[in-house]
């Protein structure tokens, strides 16, 4: 599946198919450019901070986030293998360097976005069988098994468990740079996700074995695996740490000087807040060095 997923990126055009926050809404881009200037208050304001976005899609939400945060303009570093993407990002952001992997991205302080990012990392998916497990692969569009030899948490027969080793591998390496990381994705707080892969095409869920390439092969983000593996805060829900960011305020505040888009606007963070749309099942997680203080958005 990880071979199809990159292939559905490399086609550059995945809006089509989902909608994502920073799309939306500026408002969103612009929060989160604020959120990070105001971490680099706290890091003391170096001014050799990089501004990192993994996974940045159109563009749109670096494009936004400087706005807020004008101290970053020159120092933006994009993680993103798509070349078609890539081409789409310097349209938005010029000035912005690109990388395959978070290793090469200069040493030094590091302020890090992602918004669905790491659910589109491939997952591993096994099954329980008898005492242990096997593995699940795509082989010819069926599903085939193969004895693994993995530990992982007692279920019942059959049930399926997914590990996203790239995730937990990025947010590692984020750590131990001792970098500062913002993931918005979407998955439960608490608990190893079930079988969670899923398949977007035109707007609506589609087979993840039809079609390799052509639609977004998901998985839901395994929050507690993150937050064993390095020192966090959160995750949050993501209407409670947007609302506490100013929301509601920035979009009214839009909305009076462009009448004209007053309505979409706030139809925007209406849906980013919904419990039923993105407001629940979407969550913010952020990774930091442990003696962090509590940083915008994370206190109770
Ligand atoms: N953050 C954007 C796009 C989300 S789609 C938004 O919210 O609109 C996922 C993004 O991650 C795309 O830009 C995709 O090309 C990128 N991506 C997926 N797998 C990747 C990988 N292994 N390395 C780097 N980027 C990857």
């Amino acid at each position: 599946m990880a071979d199809a997923n990159a292939a559905y990126y490399a086609r550059g055009d995945f809006a089509r198919d989902f909608v994502t926050a920073p799309e939306l809404t500026p408002v969103f881009g612009e929060l989160l450019g604020a959120w990070a200037r105001v971490v680099w208050g706290m890091l003391g304001a170096p001014a050799d901070v990089t501004l990192v976005e993994a996974g940045p899609g159109r563009g749109t939400l670096m494009a936004n986030a400087l706005r807020a945060f004008p101290q970053a303009r020159g120092r933006v570093h994009f993680i993103e293998r798509s070349p078609a993407l890539r081409a789409a990002q310097q349209l938005r952001v010029p000035e912005a360097l690109w990388h395959d992997e978070l290793a090469t991205v200069p040493a030094g302080p590091m302020i890090l976005l992602a918004n669905e990012f790491l659910d589109a990392l491939p997952v591993r998916q096994f099954v329980r069988r008898g005492a242990g497990w096997a593995e699940r692969f795509v082989e010819d569009g069926v599903y085939v098994e193969q004895a693994a030899d993995i530990e992982l948490p007692d279920a019942p027969e059959g049930a399926v468990r997914e590990v996203n080793e790239p995730a937990q591998a990025f947010v590692r390496q984020l750590a131990a740079r001792g970098g500062v990381g913002l993931f918005i994705d979407y998955g439960a707080a608490t608990g190893a996700p079930g079988e969670s892969v899923q398949a977007i095409r035109d707007g609506a869920f589609a087979d993840p074995l039809a079609a390799p390439g052509e639609a977004d092969i998901t998985a839901h983000v395994d929050f507690a695996a993150l937050t064993a593996a390095v020192p966090t805060q959160g995750p949050v829900k993501l209407n409670a740490f947007l609302t506490g960011l100013g929301l509601f305020q920035r979009t009214d505040q839009l909305a009076q000087r462009h009448p004209d888009q007053a309505f979409a606007l706030k139809a925007a963070a209406q849906r980013l807040t919904a419990p039923e749309a993105m407001g629940r099942l979407h969550k913010v997680l952020a990774v930091c060095p442990a003696e962090m203080p509590t940083l915008p958005g994370f206190g109770t």
